[in-house]
């Protein structure tokens, strides 16, 4: 029996790709643009849809091409904002999540980038089970669209904040980057998209270096920090065996020297852990010293608990204080306002407790 061939999946084309592909069929470039446009802007659920294409072009491109679309596994809608919480099914059985968030006037869009997470942040479910697998691009677009479909909002800023290492699984994103950004796809602008890494330092140079279109990347950035010693980093992320806490900032002023684009550092504050005047007076420290020169945030996220992990939210006081404290020592704070606060859970909870359903079910 001949082996079924393998199928690309279009979405996962940049439109550079597209073109050359197309051209090696024989078929005019500026057909790239159409099609790019037909999947990434205009909604195309089938090649059919794409009626300023000729029937012989689709049907060519439907021999070689899959469109690979994400379901709705599960949406929890906040009833106090627009808040939506999804689960969506990959076209190989995966699940990742993603959460649209809505504020005055713009929308954003909080994807994932790897399915599950190594990197075993202990305040953090997605990284529980380990990572099962990188993300392609396509899937990472596709996250963004599956919830434009949903809302029927338009999204206009996106951070790469769920589940995964974003630079871990660099070629995608950059990929992704180029695609969302495209002026024939969704034509998101660069500064409009936050990359959150949990301070992998040479990915952070290697993003500082990227050229993107320009000179350098104008995406933001956003270091997931937590704590201001090492010996407290150690206990919270495991990454912190390999990068120190002072040669990650040290990557961050490397990436603002480069592309002049805000860098916030995250900082989960949990009761008993990281959130004395100490610690704050400690990350004053670290991020006001003599070697930064740049515009500093820390973004104060009140932690979520999750199941095993023995980790308390503290009162909105105490994250109150921990912001004043900061600001005394003349580093801005802001505590991460409480979108769909009634559905909030940490990252990674709704695809954990989905897989023990199913496995509660049997195959
Ligand atoms: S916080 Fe981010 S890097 Fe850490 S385990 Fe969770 S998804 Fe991975």
């Amino acid at each position: 029996m001949m082996a079924k061939m393998m199928v690309k999946d279009i979405y996962d084309l940049t439109k550079t790709e597209l073109r050359q592909e197309l051209e090696e069929l024989g078929e005019k470039p500026y057909r790239a643009g159409q099609i790019f446009s037909w999947l990434h802007a205009r909604g195309a659920v089938s090649f059919d849809d794409m009626s300023d294409i000729s029937k012989s072009l689709r049907m060519k491109l439907k021999e070689r091409y899959s469109m690979n679309r994400l379901q709705v596994m599960e949406a929890q809608r906040s009833s106090t904002d627009g808040t939506v919480k999804y689960l969506f099914g990959l076209h190989d059985g995966s699940a990742i999540e993603g959460v649209f968030m809505e504020y005055r006037s713009w929308n954003t869009a909080c994807i994932s980038s790897q399915v599950g997470c190594a990197m075993g942040c202990r305040f953090c479910a997605s990284g529980i089970d380990g990572c099962e697998r990188n993300m392609t691009a396509g899937e990472m677009a596709a996250e963004v669209y599956g919830m434009e479909r949903d809302t029927g909002k338009k999204i206009s800023n996106v951070v790469i904040m769920g589940s995964g290492e974003p630079l871990l699984n660099y070629d995608s994103l950059i990929r992704f980057i180029v695609m969302i950004t495209d002026p024939d796809g969704k034509g998101i602008s660069q500064r409009n998209i936050t990359v959150s890494t949990c301070g992998i330092v040479p990915g952070i140079d290697r993003l500082a270096g990227e050229k993107l279109g320009r000179e350098h990347s104008q995406v933001n950035l956003a270091i997931s920090l937590h704590a201001a010693t090492d010996i407290k980093r150690k206990k919270i992320m495991p990454i912190a065996e390999k990068y120190s806490v002072s040669e990650v900032v040290a990557a961050a002023q490397r990436y603002y020297e480069a592309t002049h684009r805000k860098v916030t550092f995250e900082y989960a504050l949990i009761a008993g852990q990281n959130d004395t005047d100490e610690d704050a007076a400690e990350l004053a420290a670290l991020l006001g010293g003599k070697d930064i020169h740049m515009p500093v945030l820390v973004n104060l996220i009140p932690v979520n608990p999750v199941e095993g992990n023995g980790y308390r939210r503290p009162s909105r006081q105490a994250c109150v204080n921990f912001k004043n404290k900061l600001e005394n020592f003349g580093i801005n704070g802001s505590i991460r306002r409480e979108l769909g606060s009634d559905i909030d859970g940490a990252c990674g909870q709704l695809r954990r407790r989905k897989r023990a359903d199913y496995s509660d079910t049997g195959p």
